[in-house]
């Protein structure tokens, strides 16, 4: 059930016919895990608990520095020198107190990280790094747990949706998983803050259709954009039946 409370907190949201009540209350049941807390796990983060995301589990090992002020919003100036998980855990209480907030803050090894991901609905990667990536990418394969996926640099920025639940689905190692390019982190090459904003929004649009149950996601689908130039692309991916990740999965 919705409290009065809630009613009015989500009332725009509840007027949108493909929400409505029973999407509040999928909402208000989902449980979702968030992997990193910079640029793009700023506004998944925000969106999912302004939106009535019931629990959200919140993984970062790292601390807040001055130079992430720049793109991760959840974060402020007082919060330099505090863990990230624990700045967000402030944030995020003075925007919504009604949700549960869940804190991850070590680095999750093969184990923790398979625990993680079975404890939630959905996983949303805004890590930084193709290791990372990769790790979770096995882990909600393996617990069938969908994963929206985003990534930006300089100005570039990619995202797509895979559900190991759909047997169409590709996984991000489908993709990703032969001759990725040199790594690069937005530390090293640079990225600007709106370009992170913008996909960690989309990121946030993704995770609330699949868990209200609405509207088309982005699986099978690699949305590309463009920001110098103001394009947004998007390519088909398909499922690799070799892929050494989700290959048999779907058997
Ligand atoms: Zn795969």
């Amino acid at each position: 059930m919705l409290n009065d409370q809630e009613l009015l907190r989500y009332s725009r949201q509840i007027l949108l016919q493909h929400v409505d009540i029973d999407g509040q209350l999928r909402l208000k049941e989902s449980r979702v895990l968030i992997i990193g807390l910079g640029g793009l796990g700023s506004p998944v983060a925000l969106y999912l608990a302004a939106a009535g995301v019931g629990e959200l589990h919140l993984a970062d090992f790292d601390t807040v520095d001055l130079t992430n002020l720049q793109r991760q919003i959840i974060h402020d100036t007082d919060s330099v020198g505090l863990s990230k998980v624990d700045s967000a855990i402030r944030r995020l209480t003075a925007i919504n107190p009604e949700i549960q907030l869940i804190a991850h803050r070590i680095a999750l090894d093969e184990d923790s990280l398979a625990a993680a991901v079975a404890a939630v609905d959905l996983v949303l990667d805004c890590s930084d790094n193709f290791s990372t990536r990769e790790a979770v990418n096995a882990a909600c394969v393996a617990a069938r747990k969908p994963l929206v996926s985003g990534a930006a640099i300089r100005l570039e920025g990619q995202l797509s949706v895979f559900d190991p639940r759909r047997p169409e689905s590709p996984c991000y190692h489908c993709l990703y998983g032969h001759g990725s390019k040199a790594e690069l982190t937005c530390s090293e090459a640079g990225v600007l803050g709106p370009l992170v904003g913008l996909v960690g929004s989309l990121q946030a649009l993704e995770a609330l259709k699949l868990l209200a149950g609405f509207g088309e996601p982005l699986v099978g689908r690699l949305l590309l954009i463009d920001a110098l130039g103001s394009r947004f692309r998007e390519l088909r991916v398909k499922r690799d039946p070799g892929c050494s990740v989700c290959g048999s999965s779907h058997a």
